[in-house]
């Protein structure tokens, strides 16, 4: 399994960055990206703690950890700019929280995650056709999510990027080791979202793509 957005204790996740890649570990995850919360309050603290425990993690526990981070509730006109920073910082794998339906998120962070150099956009609600081109043409992943509240635009996000090719990836939003994907959640993450196990594979190569991408 790859579960390319989860949080730590960095932000307003429940366990220290080793124990959530333990217990992910132990789930039988292949590779997790650590991807708390930043704006530009935190992002220079954080992204270069979680770069640091990624690096010592991944041999010891022998999984691969990737240094993130999720941009939260930046202004739509400033989060190109915030990608850069992260990247910067050490940011493997950049995520655009994007304008889930369970929150009011500034309208424009969907196009604006799309079009930020982002790999990415998460919960991304009732995205537009229109906008799932362009991160089809920018090759920005869409985010089904198991994550309760955010997943109920699953379906949605689905059968958008059905109609314009765009490419999905599968992540928990992990905040608690409960959060963490199993086989009965994906079965029935899947079974919501209108998916069959065929779009898994699809999901978690894409994911992996990714990975290759902005690994050194
Ligand atoms: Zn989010
Ligand atoms: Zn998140």
């Amino acid at each position: 399994m790859i579960d390319l957005h989860t949080h730590t204790l960095f932000s307003d996740g429940v366990l220290l960055p080793s124990e959530l890649v333990y217990r992910a570990k132990i789930k039988g995850y292949r590779a997790i990206a650590l991807t708390d919360h930043v704006d530009y309050s935190n992002i220079d603290l954080v992204i270069p703690r979680i770069n640091k425990v990624a690096s010592t993690l991944s041999p010891k526990y022998r999984i691969s950890v990737l240094p993130g981070a999720e941009i939260t509730y930046v202004p739509p006109e400033l989060i190109k700019k915030t990608v850069t920073l992260a990247r910067k910082l050490g940011a493997k794998i950049v995520v655009i929280h994007g304008e889930t339906p369970a929150e009011t998120v500034p309208k424009g962070t969907n196009l604006a995650g799309i079009t930020s150099g982002a790999d990415i956009l998460a919960h991304p609600g009732y995205i537009t056709e229109k906008e799932a081109h362009l991160a089809k043409k920018n090759g920005v992943c869409l985010e089904i999510t198991t994550r309760k509240g955010h997943n109920a635009a699953n379906r949605h996000v689905a059968s958008i990027a059905r109609k314009t090719g765009a490419k999905l990836v599968l992540n928990t939003d992990s905040h608690a080791p409960e959060n963490l994907l199993d086989a009965a959640k994906i079965r029935e993450t899947l079974r919501r979202a209108g998916l069959k196990h065929s779009d898994y594979e699809k999901m978690r190569a894409n994911s992996y793509n990714i990975i290759k991408r902005r690994k050194d």
